[in-house]
């Protein structure tokens, strides 16, 4: 437009009118098309309905309804978080413990709670009633895709091999040691794991390889026990957690010899929870949705496995044992990798790392006058996806009491109004307990107030000059 040119006053108002219904229709035209768009739906409408009412029950931001929650005269009622009660969850009960027992990873719950639309997932009634998918298998080869690509973009594992799912990393752990004990001629294979090694109390490797123990192998504890770990003659399994669940260690495999196998059990090698100097490309590696996400009620897990006989055996086993993984859990996996892809990766893993960052930052800060308690030392590690020295955000705190007085240190915490896990259960000796850091906020900042308390009543201060 000419600007010297002078305009009569009614063009100057459609001047300013214009623009303004321009940005009105631009505005309204959203919802105009979301109501067309709701409109076309037809089954799915109820479905969302009955979701949406429930994800707005008002729990304070302590608490949660579910759709398959205990209903109250038809209504969804919130389920409260620990030391939290009351109809909305509104209410403090005094005196419970932190409990930071448990490593369920709800500290991303805030992270899909953000991402409630792209996230969510529809499942028709209809949806793969069947036992198998078109192609006969178990197994969404959509799902394999994506898990190759987020392997591909956290740049954490090389994942040219076959892959196996699981009802979660644990169905996978068992599913590999009976594949590759089955390579012994001479069974029992002994299992083993350096200590400090992780226990679910219910189905660790030791529970679960006992439990499971048939003639072919058998959990005979530390492999760092071992006489000659360079020189290993047995035919021994070897499970190696790296970074390691309790202490958070990047670990590597202890014994060598022409019989021995490595399951290298990469739950935490994420960003979250640790730099990722290199692609970890071993024989066995086993991932969880559980860490990844956050979502271990849904109990995805994955193999990647190089060996094709080793491969197919773990098939067999899952497919065996229950007709392998839900299909209904694959499309949700499916759907929940798809946001983790987004932006390549780098929401969730910022997510994921900024906050662990942060509470171990506060717990260490916490602890660092005190000589009576500490936690394990981190050194900052080089991160592929982050591109840089990154500093340590652990899972989990390995809290060590150092005075002889505390040998039994979970008693001395849990005095202190803190449950932990006895460090016992892990193979080593009383004066551990492992603390989880990967709770929920309302959990970690009671546990944070505890600690504090607890080293301004009995730290033992080192004398600051
Ligand atoms: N491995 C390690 C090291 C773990 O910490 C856990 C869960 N705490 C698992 C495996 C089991 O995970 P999932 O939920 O996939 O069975």
């Amino acid at each position: 437009m000419d600007k010297d040119k002078v305009l009569p006053e009614s063009s100057k108002k459609d001047m300013i009118l214009i623009p303004s219904l321009a940005l009105n229709l631009l505005l309204l035209y959203p919802l105009f098309v979301g109501c067309k768009k709701w409109e076309l739906l037809s089954w799915s409408r109820r479905a969302a309905a009955e979701a949406e009412a429930v994800a707005s029950v008002s729990c304070s931001g302590h608490g949660r309804a579910y759709l398959d929650g205990l209903p109250v005269d038809r209504m969804p009622v919130c389920e409260c978080n620990s030391c939290f009660g009351g109809p909305n969850c509104s209410e403090v009960i005094a005196g419970c413990p932190a409990d930071v027992d448990s490593g369920d990873p709800l500290f991303l719950e805030p992270f899909w709670m953000q991402r409630a639309a792209s996230s969510a997932v529809l499942i028709a009634g209809w949806h793969r009633m069947s036992y198998s998918f078109n192609d006969n298998s178990s197994i969404s080869q959509e799902l394999e895709k994506h898990i190759r690509k987020v392997h591909a973009i956290a740049k954490n594992a090389v994942t040219g091999r076959f892959i196996v799912f699981g009802a979660g990393s644990t169905q996978l752990l068992n599913a590999a040691v009976h594949a590759l004990s089955m390579d012994n001629p001479s069974p029992p294979s002994a299992v083993v794991a350096s200590v400090p090694f992780y226990p679910k109390l219910k189905v660790s490797y030791k529970q679960q390889t006992d439990f499971f123990s048939s003639m072919g192998y058998k959990f005979y504890g530390d492999a760092s026990m071992s006489k000659n770990p360079s020189d290993v003659s047995m035919n021994a399994i070897e499970f190696v957690t790296s970074p390691n669940n309790p202490d958070g260690k990047l670990r590597k495999k202890v014994l060598r010899g022409e019989s021995v196998r490595a399951i290298h059990d990469h739950a935490y090698y994420w960003p979250h929870f640790t730099g990722i100097p290199t692609p970890a490309d071993e024989d066995i590696m086993i991932f969880t949705l559980s860490k990844l996400t956050g979502h271990a009620g849904t109990r995805f897990g994955w193999a990647v496995i190089k060996d094709e006989a080793v491969y197919r055996r773990m098939l067999t086993y899952s497919d065996e044992s229950c007709y392998g993984v839900s299909r209904d859990t694959q499309v949700r996996a499916l759907k929940l990798l798809k946001v983790v892809l987004e932006g390549e990766g780098r929401e969730l893993f910022t997510f994921g790392y900024k906050t662990m960052k942060d509470r171990w930052e506060k717990l260490s800060h916490a602890l660092s006058f005190s000589k009576r308690f500490s936690i394990q030392d981190i050194a900052p590690v080089y991160c592929s996806f982050f591109q840089g020295i990154r500093d340590p955000s652990p899972a989990f705190a390995w809290f060590k009491c150092e005075g002889e007085e505390d040998k039994d240190c979970y008693t001395v915490l849990r005095d202190a109004g803190i449950i932990g896990r006895r460090g016992t259960l892990f193979g080593a000796e009383s004066c551990y307990v492992r603390l989880s850091l990967v709770t929920r906020q309302d959990d970690f900042e009671l546990l944070l107030r505890r600690i504090n308390k607890l080293v301004a009543e009995k730290g033992g201060f080192f004398m600051v000059k």
